[in-house]
């Protein structure tokens, strides 16, 4: 029997995943420079939180989201995406009782039945930030530039930063009532979902994939001439501390997101390299969230962002991602005493933090050097039968074929010599 793995996921192979270390450390860093602390939720939830707060109506509930029932029959579900999980964390464990702002970032794989395509996959690994506490506009500039400073220092050009205002629920129903106005003469001509969205949420209208809805939101009223006093104060501040930030962004006024929760801001990072699937990461305001999952009503705001797209990004702006390790040395022994007495050694090496390759199953010099060539190390160690005796051990240089020999301590002479 052969198996092959599940479609829309992938493996991360060795020579990859030194990639993915490399860009999952630099965000936490990164995110660590602003304050913000990681947190861990599990991969699954009750599937109810999720129809909660994303909303019944949305592609996340209705059509991708991997449901499945534990042995006493209760309902959980993969998490499609990371705000819901953390709010409940952040609910659960009274983080607002802590402090009044909580600054916290998260990694990890979610799971989406969406239809797999390049940059699309029912397994993807995000990367996110939610800030809670807080209506200050200073904070939506703030988790968008923890983003585009990130993009920035790991080299990538061609971005776009995206900015609308979705509103608040006053406004918004002003604003839907205009949107069903708008698209009410053409409703029989639009796709089953955008005729059921109508009434749920009109706005989903602006962003339904199928093409032949396309056409008739071309003058569709935008969000941002229904914003009220409030609203429209916050989105200017919002653009006016990220134009003080050096961070450039258009409004696209035709930015719903995908979920219910949103208010007031709403970002997207588009990165043009990457056809169909351009967008990098997005997010915005949800100030509703944590009231309407049983906390009380505070402000937040957080986005995510995808790290298979971004590898794409970088690998095709051929950014280099760190570098595959390779062994600082590579232990060639000769003699059967030497192999057994060297195992002292080998340990002390590894315990000084010494990367060193060892194979017992090749005993011949010539397929010995071969390997430690292939291995990529720097040096080889080689100790005989004699030169255990003596306490002695050889350490070549693979480049310049120079050799010295060196005591067979606890590791600390061939530790000087990598050091220096
Ligand atoms: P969303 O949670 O839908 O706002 O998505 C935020 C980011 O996650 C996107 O900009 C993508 O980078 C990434 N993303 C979302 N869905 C997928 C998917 N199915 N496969 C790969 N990346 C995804």
């Amino acid at each position: 029997m052969k198996y092959n793995i599940p479609r829309g996921t992938f493996d991360i192979l060795p020579k990859d995943s030194y990639k993915w270390q490399f860009v999952m450390d630099s965000f936490r860093k990164v995110a660590s420079r602003f304050g913000y602390e990681e947190i861990t939720t599990p991969i699954f939830e009750v599937a109810e939180l999720f129809e909660r707060s994303s909303g019944e109506s949305s592609d996340v509930v209705q059509k991708e989201m991997y449901r499945f029932s534990d042995r006493k029959e209760r309902t959980f579900a993969l998490r499609p995406e990371g705000t819901a999980p953390v709010v409940r964390s952040y609910v659960e464990n009274h983080l607002d009782v802590l402090s009044s702002r909580t600054k916290l970032f998260y990694i990890g794989p979610m799971f989406r039945y969406d239809r797999p395509q390049a940059g699309r996959y029912r397994q993807f690994y995000q990367y996110g930030i939610e800030f809670i506490g807080s209506d200050n506009p200073y904070y939506d500039a703030e988790v968008i530039a923890i983003e585009m400073l990130w993009l920035k220092e790991l080299g990538l050009k061609n971005l776009r930063l995206e900015l609308n205002s979705v509103g608040c629920a006053t406004c918004a129903a002003d604003y839907e009532a205009a949107l069903r106005e708008f698209f009410r003469p053409n409703l029989d001509k639009l796709c089953p979902d955008c005729a059921k969205r109508f009434d749920i949420k009109p706005r989903r209208l602006l962003d339904c994939k199928v093409p032949s809805c396309k056409p008739f939101r071309s003058g569709a009223p935008a969000q941002l001439d229904y914003l009220d006093a409030h609203c429209k104060e916050h989105f200017a501040k919002v653009c006016d501390t990220l134009t003080a930030m050096d961070i450039a962004y258009t409004i696209n006024p035709s930015i719903v997101r995908g979920l219910d929760y949103y208010t007031n801001t709403a970002f997207e990072v588009i990165y043009d390299g990457l056809g169909a699937q351009n967008s990098l990461a997005g997010g915005g305001r949800y100030n509703g969230l944590i009231e309407q999952i049983g906390g009380k009503s505070i402000p937040a705001i957080g986005f995510a962002g995808g790290f298979e797209r971004l590898l794409i990004a970088l690998e095709q702006e051929g950014i280099q991602l760190g570098t595959r390790p390779v062994p600082d040395a590579y232990l060639i022994c000769l003699g059967d005493k030497a192999r057994a007495g060297i195992m002292p050694y080998l340990n002390a090496l590894r315990q000084k933090d010494v990367y060193v390759d060892y194979d017992p199953d090749k005993s011949s010099l010539k397929a010995l050097f071969k390997a430690a060539d292939t291995s990529g190390a720097r040096f080889a160690l080689i100790v005989g039968d004699s030169e255990l005796e003596a306490k002695q051990v050889n350490l070549k240089n693979l480049q310049t074929g120079e050799q010295v020999s060196l005591p067979l301590d606890g590791g600390e002479a061939v530790v000087q010599v990598l050091k220096s």
